[in-house]
């Protein structure tokens, strides 16, 4: 890969790092991609600051532990951080709002609880509402979710992702349960709100992810293998990003995409020996 003199300083930089987890280590089915073990062994041996996320805010942190680990990859579960954790760690630090009503699974709920947030049902009077991808979705929780935001609460999403990639096809990811929630609501004066996204590609996952790291903007390297959520969380906000051609982008979609993103690599193992080149990490 060449490197121009500028491109290669930054990478030099480099101390900590924010790595996608599905499509840039793995792909769906648990295969880890070439140079993903090696370069994850070297981080760990080298004593390098590390997170890996997703925005997935249905399971819980432990799941990944564990789907790494049976592909090579040890992480501990301090460094995951899914959109739900990032979610509630924003409102337990940036709002004043505690009781979120959880439209979300167990594990979003979770999240929140150990964020300091009292899940709230809808009887009991929450002040926010948490949207996230409902694996546990009722037409009862969904309709409760809707009345709390035509009554005004703030509003919340830990993503929108429109659709998830299953075997049989695509499912409703989280954007489609808040189209859902829009539609229903489109009576209100400027239409049915959608929610603020606190996951990828925003500021409060991307601070969530450097507190974990406690690295700063300029010494993080962020890697990943989606335009509109990992790289256009470094192009947003000034992160070095290195994206990998191993999950949902080819060279067609990028050449089309205005996200540009610092890096374009095969894989995780061509970014690794980037680092290796400019002396960031030892080979
Ligand atoms: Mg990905």
């Amino acid at each position: 890969m060449q490197l121009d003199d500028a491109l290669a300083a930054r990478l030099a930089k480099v101390r900590g790092y924010l790595i996608d987890m599905d499509g840039t280590l793995y792909i769906a089915g648990g295969v880890a991609l070439p140079g993903a073990v090696d370069f994850v062994r070297a981080l760990d041996a080298q004593r390098r600051p590390r997170v890996v996320l997703t925005n997935n805010s249905s399971k819980p942190g432990a799941l990944y532990v564990e789907r790494l680990g049976k592909l090579g990859l040890s992480v501990d579960r301090a460094h995951v951080l899914t959109s739900g954790d990032a979610a509630a760690a924003w409102l337990a630090r940036e709002s004043e709002l505690r009781r979120p009503y959880v439209l979300g699974t167990a594990a979003l709920s979770a999240a929140c609880a150990r964020a300091g947030l009292t899940p709230t049902a809808y009887a009991d009077g929450p002040d926010c509402v948490l949207l996230g991808y409902d694996l546990d979705l009722t037409y009862r929780r969904l309709s409760e979710a809707s009345l709390l935001v035509a009554r005004g609460l703030p509003y919340y999403a830990t993503h929108l992702d429109r659709t998830c990639i299953d075997a049989e096809g695509l499912l409703p990811d989280a954007g489609a349960i808040a189209a859902a929630i829009a539609t229903t609501n489109s009576f209100m004066p400027g239409g049915g709100p959608l929610p603020t996204v606190l996951g990828k590609p925003t500021s409060a996952m991307l601070d969530a992810g450097l507190a974990l790291l406690g690295c700063g903007r300029d010494e993080t390297l962020i890697i990943g293998d989606q335009l509109d959520t990992d790289m256009t969380l470094g192009v947003q906000h000034g992160v070095l990003c290195a994206l990998v051609l191993t999950g949902e982008t080819d060279r067609a979609k990028l050449a089309k995409s205005a996200v540009r993103p610092d890096l374009v690599a095969e894989d995780v193992g061509e970014v690794y020996a980037a680092l290796r080149g400019v002396g960031a990490l030892r080979g």
